[in-house]
């Protein structure tokens, strides 16, 4: 088997869309039967994306391996549905940190050690490497930023020196632009698309299509102007332009003929893509028939891109309920006191995962608010924390009672430090991340939802350093919380931490410690989301019929 290369740059300006490009178009190999494989390069220093802000850089998506990773990563196991690890991500950070071990390892003895080769050869090593080791057929790269930072330089002559290695045939590249559309003169300009591809061109990159974003269709005219100073073919100009959701762009690709001219250009056979399933999902997506209001209450409400795979879950589980999901994020710092009563203009509450003591009184209320109230509620992460919280605070009356993480001195730290973590030193990578098993108790909501009403064990991703103190855990019980899933007994880690709670005689009330969030497909949501909401729309349905 020859692995052929398919490589995404980016153009004009950054946020492009460049993530959804490319997993469209690996949805689209996917769907074709071919095993495919992404990476997405970062040119950023950073070794990795955790120890950066959500708020500038969008969420720090989670491997399974337990890797801490851009969020197109996520987007990537969103569309092709596959899993994939720590070495799908490639940033500068981890290039240099590697090629410096080396020389001081003296593995360079003698050479000066320099860019071309040594960086280049270092990313080419691990574009090969996350190829053999998914046995991929294709391999789509996805280069970060935009042609022309200074940073992007060595990945694009990485990935230019790559078409010479592994052939013109297995080789293809795409280059995303924007059109911008001048309401004024009533055109799109394709200046910025003419010098980006020039940039690329002065890098020895000549692209073999084009994909063009825009707010509109582009007319013809636009499309053979492009191609025409851009050297490609006009029916290889692609046009991406905005749908109403993410997930409908595969199928305005494919439309377009971008799976063909892959086929062709790659001398792949032809086939036609099974896209009925994923079809009827955008449908659905589309047309949903009933709609639910669920109240996001968390930190950054800014950006919605900070809990990206948060929101697609909910998306995910609102297709399974047949129900649009219509997500309010609200500022957990207006949530206390006064501001709980206004969350009862939602179907439903979700709080979810975060650091820092910012807003966390806010969340505690509302969790309050949702017990009180019957309100469902689904908490992830540190939104499970601040239920337990809540719990211990107002049921348990353990009065004062808080995460050491927010208030070191609480008298009743019934959220604490995991013992592992006392020792651990520096900031990145560090945390307890990735796929961990939870055993879930029989006869519990969340048994039924993860369909093993007997109990059993299930894996989900987690990225924290905080959990319940095992110290608490009777008092809580004894005051009504059910424990559902716990961690079983494993080497170097005691067996019974809280994975996840839940309230009986509550609709829907539920606490995860980890983030199922980052293992939802559209095709197979996360059972806990299903739940929430399917637990939303039963009281939605409720409140019309009375
Ligand atoms: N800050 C909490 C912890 O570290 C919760 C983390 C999270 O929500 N991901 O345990």
């Amino acid at each position: 088997m020859t692995t052929k290369y398919i490589f995404v740059t980016g153009g004009v300006v950054s946020s492009l869309g460049k993530g959804i490009s490319t997993s469209s178009l690996g949805a689209l190999l996917r769907a074709r039967g071919y095993t495919v494989t992404a990476v997405k390069i970062d040119p950023y220093i950073n070794v990795d994306a955790g120890t950066m802000r959500p708020y500038e850089h969008g969420e720090v998506f989670v491997t399974g391996d337990g890797a801490e990773t851009d969020l197109d990563i996520g987007t990537y196991e969103r569309f092709l549905d596959i899993d994939l690890s720590r070495i799908n991500n490639v940033t500068t950070g981890q290039v240099y940190q590697r090629v410096i071990q080396r020389e001081r390892a003296g593995e360079y003895l003698s050479q000066t050690v320099q860019v071309i080769p040594h960086v280049t050869d270092e990313i080419k090593r691990r574009i090969y490497e996350a190829g053999e080791q998914a046995g991929a057929e294709l391999v789509l790269v996805e280069v970060g930023g935009t042609v022309g930072d200074i940073e992007s330089l060595p990945f694009l002559e990485a990935i230019r020196q790559m078409r010479f290695e592994v052939g013109q045939e297995n080789s293809l590249y795409f280059h995303v632009t924007l059109l911008p559309y001048l309401g004024t003169s009533e055109e799109h300009k394709t200046k910025p698309t003419q010098h980006s591809v020039a940039t690329l061109r002065g890098y020895g990159i000549q692209p073999d299509a084009l994909i063009v974003r825009s707010a509109v269709p582009v007319p013809e005219e636009a499309q053979n102007k492009i191609a025409l100073f851009s050297n490609v073919e006009p029916r290889d100009v692609f046009n991406a332009y905005d749908v109403p959701d993410v997930y409908a762009v595969p199928e305005t690709l494919e439309n377009q003929g971008i799976g063909r001219f892959t086929e062709r250009r790659l001398g792949l056979e032809k086939v036609v893509p099974e896209l009925r399933v994923w079809q009827d999902a955008v449908r659905t997506l589309e047309n949903p028939g009933r709609e639910v209001r669920i109240a996001v209450v968390g930190k950054y409400v800014a950006m919605p891109d900070a809990y990206l795979s948060l929101n697609e879950a909910l998306k995910h589980a609102g297709v399974a309920n047949e129900a649009r999901v219509q997500v309010d994020w609200i500022n957990a710092e207006d949530t206390d006191a006064d501001g709980v009563a206004s969350l009862d203009a939602y179907d439903g509450i979700l709080v979810p995962g975060g650091f820092g003591v910012r807003g966390i009184e806010g969340k505690v209320q509302a969790a309050r608010h949702a017990r009180e109230n019957g309100l469902p509620y689904l908490g992830i992460c540190l939104g499970m924390q601040v239920a337990v919280i809540e719990h211990a605070r107002h049921v348990a009356g353990l009065e004062g009672a808080n995460s050491s993480e927010f208030d070191p001195y609480t008298k009743h730290p019934v959220i604490d430090l995991m013992p592992e973590q006392l020792d651990v030193e520096g900031m990145g990578g560090t945390m307890r991340l990735g796929s961990w098993p939870m055993e879930i108790a029989a006869g519990t909501t969340l048994a039924s939802l993860y369909g093993v009403g007997g109990g059993g064990v299930v894996h989900e991703r987690h990225r924290h350093r905080y959990e319940v103190n095992p110290a608490y855990v009777d008092q809580l019980k004894d005051a009504g919380l059910t424990v559902s899933g716990v961690t079983p007994g494993m080497e170097g880690r005691g067996a019974g931490l809280v994975e996840a709670i839940e309230l009986d005689g509550h609709p829907f009330f539920v606490g995860l410690q980890s983030h199922p969030e980052f293992t939802s497909r559209l095709m197979r949501p996360s059972p806990p989301f299903v739940g929430f909401i399917a637990a939303a729309v039963a009281r939605r349905e409720a409140a019309k019929d009375a």
